[in-house]
């Protein structure tokens, strides 16, 4: 089979799940958006996935994602970029300048630096902020996001910072037990920072493993990356 065969046969799957999860939710399919999670993966996956319809793609790490927004050229601008990943102070203005929506913005420090960057290249770069649902030493996905407690000061610096637009929260569901109450602590705090800030109306929760939870709570984005693109190698 291709590349392009499996991909396609990959996104069906995935799209049906979807479908399955908003019906059993009582909500509509086009509330949820797939963002494809590419990391590891080629830019040649990221052009396939464009042909197959997908508008979404998103990255962990900033070289890697700079490196393969450069490659795509133009044919990337018709693409929203996310960047999922950790960040770090003395990357974050870097990102600003290919990234679309930032998800995890977790401290000042990065909300600052990610303005500085927005600012100097003259874009708006859409922001949510990642909220820790579960002290967790061991997350293999970087830095684990706000203490609930934090989100609404957080909040408030993103919407008050140039270049910045504040839309929402992001979480990453805690590892080896049932995400669902988890999802919905985070439905929970979604819905306060919504009430206090109208357009932050978006919630970015679920992975290959747990996106029909996700969409249960609530969420508007599901990251999805080994359902459509296969195994990664294993995260050193
Ligand atoms: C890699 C990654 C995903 C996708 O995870 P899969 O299990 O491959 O679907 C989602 N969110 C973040 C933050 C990631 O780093």
């Amino acid at each position: 089979m291709s590349r392009r065969d499996e991909i396609a046969q990959n996104l069906a799957v995935v799209d049906a799940r979807i479908s399955r999860a908003c019906e059993a939710a009582g909500r509509a399919r086009e509330e949820v958006r797939l963002i494809v999670v590419t990391k590891t993966f080629p830019a040649s996956d990221i052009v396939l996935l464009h042909e197959l319809g997908v508008t979404d793609i998103g990255e962990n790490r900033h070289p890697e994602a700079e490196h393969k927004r450069s490659e795509l050229g133009p044919a990337g601008d018709s693409l929203t970029w996310h960047f999922v990943g950790g960040l770090q102070s003395n990357k974050a203005a870097a990102i600003a300048a290919y990234a679309d929506t930032v998800h995890s913005l977790d401290r000042a420090k990065v909300v600052d630096a990610l303005s500085r960057g927005a600012v100097r290249a003259e874009r708006v770069v859409d922001c949510l902020v990642q909220v820790n649902l579960e002290g967790r030493a061991d997350d293999p996905y970087g830095r684990a996001g706000a203490d609930p407690a934090d989100v609404e000061a957080l909040a408030t610096r993103v919407e008050d910072s140039d270049g910045l637009r504040l839309r929402g929260v992001m979480a990453v569901a805690p590892l080896a037990t049932d995400p669902a109450p988890a999802f919905t602590v985070l439905g929970e705090i979604a819905g306060d920072l919504a009430r206090a800030h109208p357009a932050a109306t978006l919630i970015s929760a679920g992975m290959s493993g747990d996106l029909e939870a996700a969409v249960q709570a609530g969420a508007t984005h599901v990251r999805i990356g080994r359902s459509v693109l296969g195994d990664r190698p294993a995260v050193g």
